[in-house]
Formats: C-alpha cells, sequence, structure tokens
C-alpha cells in the first residue's frame, strides 16, 4: 500500500547525517512512484512532489532531527495541506430544514451514509431528520431506506417506484414543512457510471430543492475512478462536499488526496464500516499520518522541535547572563511570538516565569509586530548587534527605511532597553524586575 511504499521511500535516507541532492533526487522519485501506484492523480502527484522537494532543499536543519525525519515532516505537512488543513463541518440553513441531499454512483454508500449521518444529527444534536426516498429505479432501493431509518428512527417519506423523483421530492418538503422537520435527507439514486440522464434528474432535484448540502458520496476503495467521478458530479451539481467511504478495507489512500486538489470541495466525512455509527468527521492531519503510517516517527519529531526549542532557550539565557542580547536576538523573539502567538512565549523561554500571571494579558497586535520587524529590517547590521550606535540621524533613516513615524522607532528601541535591561536584572536573580516590564 501507499504507506509502505512511502515509508521505504524514506529508507533512503534513513541513518545519513546529510542529504545530498541525489539521496534527496531518489526519495522524491520513489515518492512520486508511490504516490502514483497508491492511484493519486497525476497533477497531484507534480505538484505535491515539487513542493515536497522545494521545501526539503530550502528548509534549514532542525537541531535534534535527522534528514529522514526532516523530509517525513515536510512529507506529512504537504500530504495535510493536500487533503484541505482544517475539519470542514457540515452547513446549516439559517431557517429549517437543512436540505442535505446525497448523490453518488450506485454501491458507493448513499444510503447507508444517509443513515449514518441522520443518526449522528440525532444524537449530537437532538435532530428530527426526515428522508425522502428518490431512488426510484430499483424497487430494493426504498426498502434498504426504510430498514435502514427503522434502526434509528427516522420516518421516510415515499412515493413508490413510479412516481417522478422530482415530484416526490417536491411532496417530501412540504411534508418535513408540515411536520417542522430541521434537517431533510434526500436519498437519490445512482448509475454505474455518470450518465446524462442521471445528472439531469439530480440537477431538477437540486433546482427545486435548493439544498445546503449536496454531499457526494465516493467509494476511496475506486481510487483515480473516485476522482473522475467527483470532477463530473462537481462540474454538474457544484456539489459542496464529499463523504470518502469504505476506508476501513485496506483502502489505497489515494482518492483522499486527490479529491480535494482536483475539485476544491472539502473531504467533510468518512465512512469506516457497515454500521450506523462508523461515520467521522474528516481530519486531514490524522489522514496524512494514517497515510504515513508514522504515528510514532511524528510524535518523535514534535518532540524533536521542542527539544529545539529548549535549545534556543538555553542560548537565550545565556545571551541575558552576558548582557549580549541585540537586535537580532530582539528579532528571533519576535518570530518566536509570532510563531507561539503572544508576548507570553519570551516570558515561557525564561526559566522561572513560565506561569506568572502578571503575563496572562500580555498580547501583542500582530501588526505592531510586523512594523517592529519592518524597523529591525531597516537596520544595519551593526546597529542590530550594537543598538548604542543609534543616534538621531541613524532612527531617521531607520524610520524612513521602514515606513513609520521615527517616534514609533523611538519608542521600540525603548522598550528593546527595557527588555535587555529587565533581562540582566532577571538573569542575576532579582524576578521584581517583571513588575517593571508592563507591555503596551
Ligand atoms: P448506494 O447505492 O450508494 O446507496 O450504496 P449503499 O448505501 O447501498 O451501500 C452499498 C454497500 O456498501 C452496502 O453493502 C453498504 O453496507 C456498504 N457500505 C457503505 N458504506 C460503507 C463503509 O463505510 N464501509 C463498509 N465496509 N461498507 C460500506
Ligand atoms: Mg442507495
Amino acid at each position: 500500500g501507499l504507506t509502505e511504499r512511502l515509508q521505504n521511500a524514506m529508507k533512503t535516507l534513513r541513518g545519513k547525517g546529510k542529504v545530498s541532492e541525489s539521496d534527496l533526487r531518489e526519495t522524491m522519485r520513489e515518492i512520486r512512484l508511490a504516490l502514483l501506484e497508491a492511484d493519486v492523480n497525476f497533477d497531484v502527484v507534480k505538484t505535491f512532489v515539487k513542493t515536497v522537494r522545494d521545501r526539503a532543499m530550502g528548509s534549514k536543519v532542525l537541531d535534534g532531527l535527522n534528514p529522514a525525519q526532516q523530509i517525513v515532516k515536510i512529507v506529512n505537512e504537504e500530504l495535510t495541506k493536500t487533503m484541505g488543513s482544517d475539519a470542514s463541518e457540515l452547513n446549516k440553513s439559517p431557517k429549517i430544514p437543512t436540505i442535505i441531499m446525497m448523490v453518488g454512483l450506485q454501491g458507493a454508500g448513499k444510503t447507508t451514509t444517509a443513515g449514518k449521518l441522520a443518526n449522528k444529527l440525532k444524537t449530537e444534536q437532538h435532530a428530527r431528520p426526515l428522508f425522502i426516498a428518490a431512488d426510484v429505479y430499483r424497487p430494493a432501493a426504498i426498502d434498504q431506506l426504510e430498514q435502514v431509518a427503522k434502526q434509528i428512527d427516522v420516518p421516510v417519506f415515499q412515493l413508490g417506484t413510479d412516481v417522478d423523483p422530482v415530484e416526490i421530492v417536491r411532496q417530501g418538503l412540504a411534508k418535513a414543512e408540515a411536520d417542522k422537520n430541521d434537517y431533510v435527507i434526500i436519498d437519490t439514486a445512482g448509475r454505474l457510471q455518470i450518465d446524462e440522464q442521471l445528472m439531469d434528474e439530480l440537477a431538477n432535484i437540486k433546482k427545486l430543492a435548493n439544498p445546503t448540502e449536496i454531499l457526494l458520496v465516493v467509494d476511496a476503495m475506486t481510487g483515480q475512478n473516485a476522482v473522475n467521478t467527483a470532477t463530473g458530479f462537481n462540474d454538474k451539481l457544484d456539489i459542496t462536499g464529499v463523504v470518502l467511504t469504505k476506508l476501513d478495507g485496506d483502502t489505497r489512500g489515494g482518492a483522499a488526496l486527490s479529491i480535494r486538489a482536483v475539485t476544491g470541495k472539502p473531504i467533510k466525512f468518512v465512512g469506516e464500516g457497515e454500521k450506523m455509527s462508523d461515520l467521522d468527521t474528516f481530519h486531514p492531519d490524522r489522514m496524512a499520518s494514517r497515510i504515513l503510517g508514522m504515528g510514532d516517527m511524528l510524535t518523535l519529531i514534535e518532540k524533536a522541535q521542542q527539544v529545539s526549542d529548549e535549545k534556543q532557550a538555553a542560548d537565550l539565557e545565556q545571551k541575558m547572563r552576558e548582557n549580549s542580547f541585540d537586535f537580532n536576538d530582539f528579532l528571533d523573539q519576535m518570530d518566536q511570538m509570532n510563531k507561539m502567538g503572544g508576548m507570553e512565549s519570551i516570558m515561557k523561554m525564561i526559566p522561572g516565569l513560565a506561569n506568572n500571571p502578571a503575563l496572562a494579558n500580555a498580547q501583542i497586535d500582530p501588526k505592531d509586530l510586523a512594523h517592529m520587524r519592518a524597523t529591525v529590517y531597516s537596520m544595519t547590521p551593526q546597529e542590530r548587534e550594537h543598538p548604542e550606535v543609534l543616534n538621531p540621524s541613524r532612527r531617521r533613516r531607520i524610520a524612513a527605511g521602514a515606513g513609520r513615524p521615527v517616534q514609533e522607532v523611538n519608542r521600540m528601541i525603548k522598550q528593546f532597553d527595557q527588555m535587555k535591561k529587565m533581562m540582566k536584572q532577571m538573569s542575576n536573580g532579582n524576578m521584581g524586575a517583571l513588575d517593571q516590564m508592563v507591555p503596551g
């Protein structure tokens, strides 16, 4: 499977202290083959491999990570990004009922997923959904929906198999209105392949019902075909999301990887079994780890990152002790703050201050951070290392270079001086110095 192939691809790098260009090329070739073999769309693979390669070449070496781990980290992050980064919620209509239309090929899992979804809405939101049975081509289809509905105690609106599906939906919606159902789930027909007639019928149902969600149900086991199916349905119906079913089997991850990238539509849920409870929200990061099959490795990488941050903290402490904190460090600190989101992070790096309540509300506007950064960038290397040379004319030049008022530059330099002074005092063991340090 994809997981093993990717793991093999990384093996080339294992135990190497340094990655040569040819090692990287070889690894990328393997990753490319692994993805293509897992039926990931060709264009998606091309973009993916290029992004990973560029990042791997340009990345600075993280302390505590060997080259193989770094590549795994990059691959993991890019896999996550390719699948849409964040989990995607089910949309809700401001006015009841929220109408959800299930579409997809025959056997993809529409009826089963309709049941799972209703079950989820019932248990999580105490919702009162209604099913509309709009698959009139196979007599067994309505029976199947009835059986599913019975398991979870949800009513079904049906008019047998002799009525036009659009008419069934029209009457079903009237029924939902009368009964004040908050959700309506329309179970539609599928075919073995996309065909015009079915697409027209679904387009007509869409036009009538104006659903909040059109969920395309695709069988993950069909690989590249799932992607073609998704493209076909999306072109005609402008779907709102995808449900990937049958991920419980020995399923290749290819479909999950391609669908988002090719259609631009999020995967909202995954089906992982035949039971009514086997429906989960889709989490791109979890799927990425699963595809990589490298849970342990990823934990290790997270730890190494912490170590790297700790090392930075130790460096800072040393600088404080030597009183050699300069504007380059200031810039590093701002980057760190940006990364961790807040003034408190800088303090957390200082032993003994991590949980000080005085810091709880310390916040810096990201815009201010950007301005500070621009100001430091306008300094010469000498000015950054020796802030004492910053006389008025230099300050005016820096202000002009950064496009900020000179008063702001003065204020920042003052803050910097305070920070430096405070750090010196604290490194001498005087924690009371913190009181003088009120940001903003
Ligand atoms: P429809 O034709 O699109 O309505 O598909 P069905 O809902 O009838 O499902 C077709 C078959 O796939 C049934 O046997 C389901 O039990 C099965 N199925 C649906 N979803 C899943 C899933 O997530 N995992 C597994 N293992 N089977 C599923
Ligand atoms: Mg069905």
